[in-house]
């Protein structure tokens, strides 16, 4: 099987017959026409398939090693058409610290549907098990957790799950397939947010749902047509010119966010930093276990009120104040006064986010400047 960076590139054996045009063709057309009655080349209306958005998903697929996938307008409809696998009736188990916009979906509109969730620490495999309900049909996994980036043994969870015949999905985005395969550790399906590393340039949002089985790769299809869930081709066609370089992009951003948190780690102004791959992170071993890198988040604890945050932030050249992750350039946030505010302040608490917490994405700028940047800043508070 080629290696990971080579499948970011040659992931989908679709090629362009037409005009032998090495990259993928952008067919933005909504429609195909049928040679005679009942005969096409494969695809009939874009909602349901697409030949650009094709190559994107065989691409995605090839990397998590599943056997289907389907891109999405956004990671969150990703979610919905995960979640339109329940029915009314049915019980769920997820992290209490997973991405505020899935927490949002399932608190406030799935379970209007009689569907019931139970957020909970998921650190512990087993307050998953003592959980479980006769009713329970979905274990969702979501790792590291943002900002705080604790880990969920995914190995160990999604063993309770196969046990009870419960699936168990991963959301995949803060790692990427680069350094985390979810598959291989057990789950049944995976979700991105195609917005972050993996289209990686800040300029598109989508998603993607992986699947490895047939039933599950079927019934996705079908939810996705059915409900209208699917990428539009041109938006695909820029997160494949972004997943090409995944491999060399996550490298990079791991191994500068590695010297970040080192830095930050050392640093008198910073109370704690959270790094999966800091020796001080107290699931160093777990990380070791389950990712083959550490990713490019950081997160931090400064002794900081609102005003001194501000100063903080606006003395940066490089960190651009804003939310998302996952491109090339560094950006820097306050999970308290934006990110999490939709979760209530004891909630943020509970979750560990205090009013210093600050959560970093590390971008492919060169580590001494992002250091130089930081330095400055942390100078002026
Ligand atoms: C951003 C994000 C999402 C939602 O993706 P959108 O593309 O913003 O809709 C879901 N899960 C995680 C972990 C994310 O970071």
């Amino acid at each position: 099987m080629p290696r990971p960076a080579t499948r970011a590139v040659h992931g989908s054996d679709r090629k362009d017959t037409t005009f032998n045009s090495v990259m993928t063709p952008l067919y933005p057309s909504s429609t195909f026409y049928f040679d005679r009655l009942g005969e096409n080349k494969g695809f009939d209306y874009t909602r349901s398939g697409n030949p650009t958005r094709r190559v994107l998903e065989d691409t995605l697929a090839s990397l998590e090693g599943g056997s289907a996938c389907v891109c999405t307008a956004t990671g969150m409809a990703a979610v919905v058409g995960v979640l339109h696998l329940l029915k009314p009736g049915d019980h769920v188990i997820t992290g209490n610290d997973i991405y505020g916009g899935s927490y949002r979906l399932m608190h406030e509109v799935f379970s209007r549907y009689d569907i019931r969730f139970d957020f909970l620490d998921m650190t512990d495999p087993e307050n998953v098990r003592s959980a479980l309900a006769d009713n329970t049909a979905l274990i969702w996994i979501e790792t590291p957790s943002n900002p705080m980036l604790r880990l969920v043994d995914i190995q160990a969870i999604t063993a309770i799950a196969r046990e009870r015949q419960i699936l168990a999905a991963v959301d995949n985005t803060f790692m990427s397939p680069y350094f985390q395969r979810p598959f291989e550790l057990g789950a049944d399906i995976i979700v991105h947010s195609t917005t972050k590393y993996i289209n990686g340039h800040s300029d598109v949002v989508g998603g993607a749902i992986i699947t490895n089985r047939p039933d599950l790769d079927e019934r996705i299809a079908f939810i996705t047509n059915a409900c209208g869930l699917t990428e539009s081709p041109w938006d695909a066609w820029l997160v494949l010119r972004g997943v090409q370089s995944l491999a060399q992009r996550m490298e990079a951003h791991a191994a500068t966010a590695a010297k970040i948190a080192m830095y930050l780690n050392q640093h008198p102004k910073v109370k704690q930093t959270y790094y999966p791959g800091l020796e001080s992170h107290p699931q160093i071993d777990l990380a070791r276990k389950q990712m083959s890198g550490f990713g490019g988040m950081v997160s931090f604890d400064i002794e900081a009120d609102k005003g001194k945050l501000d100063t903080f932030f606006s003395a940066l050249r490089y960190f651009k104040l804003a939310e998302s992750l996952g491109g090339v350039e560094s950006l820097i946030e306050s999970p308290w006064y934006m990110s999490h505010t939709s979760m209530s302040e004891q909630a943020r608490r509970d979750a560990g986010i205090k009013p210093g917490t600050i959560r970093v994405s590390v971008g492919l700028e060169h580590a001494d400047d992002l250091i130089e940047d930081l330095e400055h800043g942390l100078s002026t508070i």
